[in-house]
């Protein structure tokens, strides 16, 4: 399999509702996502996608949750923006905007900190 990883970041505000401590109160990330998609072969040119299309439907996702309060933001008026729901929000985006079926995408990750990430996949086998 071929694996391509872009990494992009956006900043935000967020509440952790329902959390006993220091995440309930509004604070801000500056968020480094890394997405991942993965193919078992190449197009003619040797790609399994030109990276500028990645980044790009990446950053439109991106944009919708950027300098945004979250907990404001859909879906995360209904769900808590813990890193690992955002990594899951943005993994099945992206996944609505793959159009190729030989490409899927194997990994999002959304780091908070340099200490702490969560990333979102989905089991393979589920999918076949
Ligand atoms: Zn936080």
């Amino acid at each position: 399999m071929f694996e391509l990883t872009i990494k992009t970041e956006f900043s935000s505000a967020h509440k952790l509702r329902g959390y006993e401590g220091a995440c309930e109160r509004l604070h801000g990330h500056n968020w480094r996502v890394e997405v991942s998609i993965e193919a078992a072969s190449t197009g003619p040119m040797g790609f399994v996608m030109d990276f500028k299309e990645l980044k790009r439907a990446t950053a439109s996702i991106i944009e919708r949750l950027d300098h945004r309060y979250l907990n404001e933001t859909p879906p995360f008026t209904e769900i808590n923006p813990s890193a690992e729901l955002i990594a899951k929000y943005i993994h099945e985006e992206l996944s609505g905007l793959v159009k190729e079926k030989k490409i899927r995408v194997s990994k999002v990750l959304v780091r908070e900190s340099d200490s702490a990430s969560a990333s979102y996949s989905e089991d393979k086998k589920e999918n076949e």
